[in-house]
């Protein structure tokens, strides 16, 4: 169900057609009290908004939606493809799929913008320079969501990464940093690992930095990056990094600026934004007007701005920056040393909205362009390789711990090109030459190849027949293949 309710600007009538379209959902816990105080300051602040409420979250789920959002609410989306969000719960347990995760990629909301900046001395922090914009990657990676038991002791979480999905942030994150006079921008990748995916990433940031000259580029391996942003936030300005590592390293930035409660986060696609705090609902400090509001606000600041309203959008953010200035403080930020006020989430509103019209005096007077919207991001497809079958890896479900016998009787059903060559647990080489100290669990992952003959579908297919005239249970199958001759699978550790 959609429900229209007109917001405009304080102190004049606007004409139905200054207005702009968007979709609002008040969200689970904290959810409706942080959206009531920012929808609030935006009125106040003049935002010409015509707004659409949508039911997501925690009731809509035990009405049944298994996703979390009704089948009508996605036409609000499209029809305003303007979307300001509120946190969610999503229920514990098996049959619910994160909302979140299924809004950012049905809508294609590709990238995942979260500024962290810290407001020392107002706001205590360790890191009183920081001052970063995490790029993440919001659609692949681990939150495909595809997982399966395999076997007794084995659960599989596929992480797919795309060429044209890490082009498009790359690529959006050294534009961003272009339009926002940034310097630097900083890939986090774990490709020593995950030469493969995360290597694509790698490969495509050096391939796409080098269009980008007057900006400096550098790649860090994700564990000393991390340890380096929680360490020494100031030394970056622009990260990219894959969906999870952003996941993660946003929530650490945002808590070592001050406060989770402070960052706001877009999600941009071709069409629909998403804006929303970077936060989760809170529950434990739900409905007792205790929470920040500042990150929903300046979630709504990023969509000010991306709507063309960056006159609205600057006059309330510095107000939201004058308040915390002033030392009006939610319990999250408040310091006895340097707050002057403890207020609750609508006191914070009124706060700022007594602040609309003035700057802060010390901290950074924000200055939006009339229109800023994110970069649009076009990458073109590739022309396919020739690709090739060279082999086959299989994954059996076996529970022996020898495996010179799993080896013979995989052997037992060679034939034609397809031969044994190596069988590793757990990604480590146990045939041949394995190690005894190696622990072994019930999932082998026996790989077939052919010396230099032409493999086919056929082969595979024989080969698994074959099997299944023994006792091995084939939990699946993974075509060895090579791209233009380059081979498209890693090797066993220990290979
Ligand atoms: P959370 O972010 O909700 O809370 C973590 C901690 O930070 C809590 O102690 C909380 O009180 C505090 N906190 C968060 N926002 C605050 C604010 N505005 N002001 C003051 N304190 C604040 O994370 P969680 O507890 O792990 O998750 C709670 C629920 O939120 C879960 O159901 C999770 O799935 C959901 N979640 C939703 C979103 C989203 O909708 N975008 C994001 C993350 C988590």
């Amino acid at each position: 169900m959609t429900s229209t309710l007109t917001l405009p600007a304080t102190g004049e009538s606007l004409a139905s057609n200054k207005l702009t379209a968007v979709t609002v959902a008040m969200g689970d816990g904290i959810g409706p009290e942080i959206m009531t105080a920012t929808l609030r300051v935006l009125k106040a602040a003049g935002a010409e908004l015509d707004i659409e409420e949508i039911k997501i979250g925690e009731s809509v789920y035990k009405q049944g939606f298994a996703s979390g959002i009704e089948p009508d609410s996605w036409k609000s989306l499209r029809r305003t493809s303007v979307f300001l969000k509120a946190p969610i719960t999503t229920p514990q347990g098996g049959g619910y799929k994160s909302l979140n995760v299924t809004i950012r990629k049905t809508l294609g909301l590709f990238a995942n913008v979260r500024p962290v900046e810290a407001y020392f001395p107002f706001v205590k922090t360790l890191h009183p320079g920081m001052d970063v914009v995490i790029v993440r990657e919001n659609e692949e990676d681990l939150y495909a969501g595809i997982e399966h038991r395999q076997t007794d002791e084995v659960y599989q979480c596929l992480k797919l990464i795309t060429r044209p999905g890490t082009e498009k942030i790359i690529r959006f994150a050294f534009e961003y940093a272009r339009q926002h006079g940034r310097k630097k921008v900083t890939c986090f990748t774990k490709d020593n690992i995950m030469k493969l995916t995360d290597g694509l990433f790698h490969k495509i940031f050096d391939e796409v930095s080098a269009e980008y000259p007057e900006i400096a580029k550098e790649h860090m391996i994700v564990d000393i990056g991390a340890a380096r942003l929680a360490n020494n936030p100031e030394r970056f300005d622009v990260i990219v990094t894959l969906n999870l590592y952003g996941d993660i390293l946003s929530d650490v930035a945002a808590e070592i600026a001050g406060s989770v409660g402070l960052a706001g986060s877009s999600n941009i696609g071709d069409k629909i934004a998403m804006f929303e705090a970077i936060h989760g609902s809170a529950p434990d400090i739900a409905g007792k007007d205790i929470a920040n509001p500042s990150g929903l606000i300046q979630g709504a600041v990023l969509m000010l701005v991306h709507m063309g309203q960056g006159e609205v959008a600057s006059r309330l953010k510095n107000a939201l920056i004058r308040t915390i200035e002033d030392g009006v403080h939610t319990a999250d930020i408040y310091d006895a040393a340097v707050s002057q006020q403890l207020v609750g989430t609508a006191a914070f509103a009124d706060a700022v909205i007594a602040r609309l019209g003035q700057e802060p005096k010390q901290l950074k007077v924000a200055k939006f362009a009339a229109s800023e919207r994110a970069p649009m991001i076009h990458v073109k497809r590739r022309a396919a390789a020739v690709k090739e079958i060279v082999g086959v890896d299989v994954f059996v479900h076996w529970a022996g711990d020898d495996a010179a016998e799993l080896a013979s009787q995989l052997k037992a059903a060679e034939e034609g090109p397809l031969k044994l060559v190596m069988i590793t647990n757990r990604g480590v080489k146990v045939w041949p030459n394995g190690f005894p100290e190696t622990f072994c669990t019930d999932h082998w992952r026996c790989r077939f190849q052919a010396d230099g003959a032409t493999v086919k579908h056929r082969d595979v297919a024989e080969l698994l027949l074959r099997l299944s005239g023994t006792k091995l249970d084939v939990i699946k199958t993974e075509n060895l293949c090579t791209f233009d001759g380059e081979a498209g699978y890693s090797l066993g550790q220990g290979q």
